[in-house]
């Protein structure tokens, strides 16, 4: 019995990825051991006995600013036309007091308590509305206390050129320190292409910024598109650093074209990322990842004034990407929670990309989420109560419910 040396000693589950039994040992919010370990080495025993253990989940593309979540029914306003979700939410945003920094701490609550540990939240920027998302969001993290890892990316939704001054205001939130910086239909929102990605692509490349590109662009025209920002993503080295949202074109590809974009997609080091909402097309996840491109996944809006569904469980989320990709067998199924794990922290680049390891591995961040499943697929098919959520090695929610 030697000095105890981790913090925290998850005894007897089953981590995804290893075939037996075994715990898994935490300090300092690393994973220090992943199988048998040695009796009295952790300061703090839980027995998860029998239970699965998983990676913590990432959520890739939200968009918390926007949420009604948690407040009174709020019934779908808008028509099913794009353009008249955009005019309803331009008109009723300050009258249903969006954003609410009750409403999306109550969100981010849930989001954690299901088990997400790392977050990427889009957040409208545009002359009308400035930085209070930015500032909302901020608020609403701050209560949460380190409990989950929450990446802005700054989202021009009323497009770039089309909302003149939304640029400067993109780079003032760089300048405060947000992270990412987001882009919309550099065509079908902006009409130029070219001068669309020439300002995201600047304001990323002087501010080291991530870039986020929602791109909902079909046909022809979106895979012309996705293609551009993977050539500029070559150029200017930003490996493992630019994501696509959506990319409905990819989906609608016929599937020689899939793979060959698959391949440029890999090389350039992007990330596809969906949501597999409605019926809009989904991205080829499974080629995708035959070609090596890394795939990640989110909610897309939850409660919110472009439809009235989510919850924030993103095995949830996983379950929706496997049964809108026709996934069926156990490691196809398990392509979908790579996507809400792994791929999303690499989109974050909170992981290299490219990586082939373990799902849950020694020197890797202390994010864990244990469940109640003989196997990864069907904790993605039940969904169940999350036991125990670990955040850099601090348990922050049990039985579903924040601690
Ligand atoms: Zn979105």
């Amino acid at each position: 019995m030697g000095e105890p040396t981790s913090s925290l000693w998850l005894r007897g589950g089953r981590p995804w990825g290893l075939d037996e039994p075994g715990d898994v040992l935490i300090d300092g919010g690393v994973i220090t051991a992943v199988g048998d370990v040695d009796e009295g080495a952790a300061a703090d025993v839980v027995d998860v006995t029998g239970r699965l253990i998983l990676p913590g989940l990432v959520d890739a593309h939200c968009h918390l600013d926007k949420t009604l979540y948690g407040g009174p029914w709020v019934p779908h306003p808008a028509s099913d036309a794009l353009a008249d979700r955009i005019a309803t939410e331009r008109r009723m945003r300050s009258e249903l007091g969006i954003p609410d920094v009750d409403r999306i701490t109550d969100l981010l609550t849930a989001m954690v308590s299901a088990g997400a540990t790392t977050i990427r939240s889009h957040v409208d920027i545009a002359p009308e509305l400035g930085l209070t998302g930015v500032e909302a969001v901020r608020e609403a993290i701050g209560r949460l206390d380190g409990r989950a890892d929450v990446q802005l990316v700054a989202f021009p939704q009323y497009g770039i050129l089309s909302a003149p001054g939304t640029a400067e205001l993109l780079e003032s939130a760089l300048v405060d320190g947000v992270e990412g910086v987001g882009g919309i239909d550099p065509a079908g929102m902006d009409g130029d292409p070219i001068r669309h990605l020439d300002i995201v692509f600047d304001l990323a490349e002087r501010h080291g910024a991530m870039v986020d590109i929602h791109l909902h662009d079909g046909g022809s025209l979106g895979v012309w598109e996705l293609e551009l920002i993977c050539e500029r993503t070559r150029v200017l080295g930003l490996h493992g650093r630019v994501a696509v949202s959506h990319a409905y074109a990819l989906g609608q590809a016929t599937p020689a074209e899939q793979d060959r974009v698959a391949e440029r997609i890999a090389e350039a080091g992007v990330t596809i990322t969906t949501a597999a909402v409605y019926d809009f097309p989904v991205a080829p996840v499974k080629r995708l990842r035959a070609a090596g491109a890394n795939v990640a996944c989110g909610h897309d809006g939850i409660r919110d004034l472009w439809g009235p569904y989510g919850t924030g469980d993103m095995l949830d989320r996983a379950m929706h990407l496997a049964y809108r990709s026709t996934f069926r067998r156990d490691d196809d199924i398990e392509l979908a929670l790579e996507a809400a794990t792994h791929g999303g922290a690499v989109a974050l680049g909170r992981r290299p990309y490219g990586e082939a390891r373990a799902p849950i591995a020694v020197g890797d961040p202390a994010d864990l989420v244990v469940v109640r499943a003989s196997a990864p697929a069907e904790a993605v098919v039940t969904r169940p109560t999350r036991d125990l959520v670990v955040k850099s090695g601090r348990v922050v929610a049990r039985g579903g419910v924040l601690s």
